[in-house]
């Protein structure tokens, strides 16, 4: 009976564990400060064009997708 007792606490005890660590991945969603590698590379699109990979910020907005340059975006869409 001991022994059963000592299991669930151990079980218990591991449940609570693995729910306080999964809260925070779902808390830092919106682009927290860790993992600046993973958000660069998230951050790079690739222009349907001419397939180069370029930083989101770079980006030239189609009504389609991002662009390389003006010239790609009027190329693809115009
Ligand atoms: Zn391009």
């Amino acid at each position: 009976m001991k022994a059963l007792i000592v299991l669930l606490a151990v079980l218990a005890g591991i449940w609570i564990w693995r729910s306080s660590r999964r809260l925070p991945p779902e808390r830092k969603q919106p682009g927290g400060n860790h993992g600046r590698d993973k958000a660069a590379i998230d951050d790079m699109f690739s222009c349907p064009v001419c397939g180069v990979h370029l930083p989101r910020s770079d980006a030239v907005q189609g009504k389609r997708a991002l662009y390389c340059s003006q010239d790609h975006r009027h190329q693809a869409e115009d």
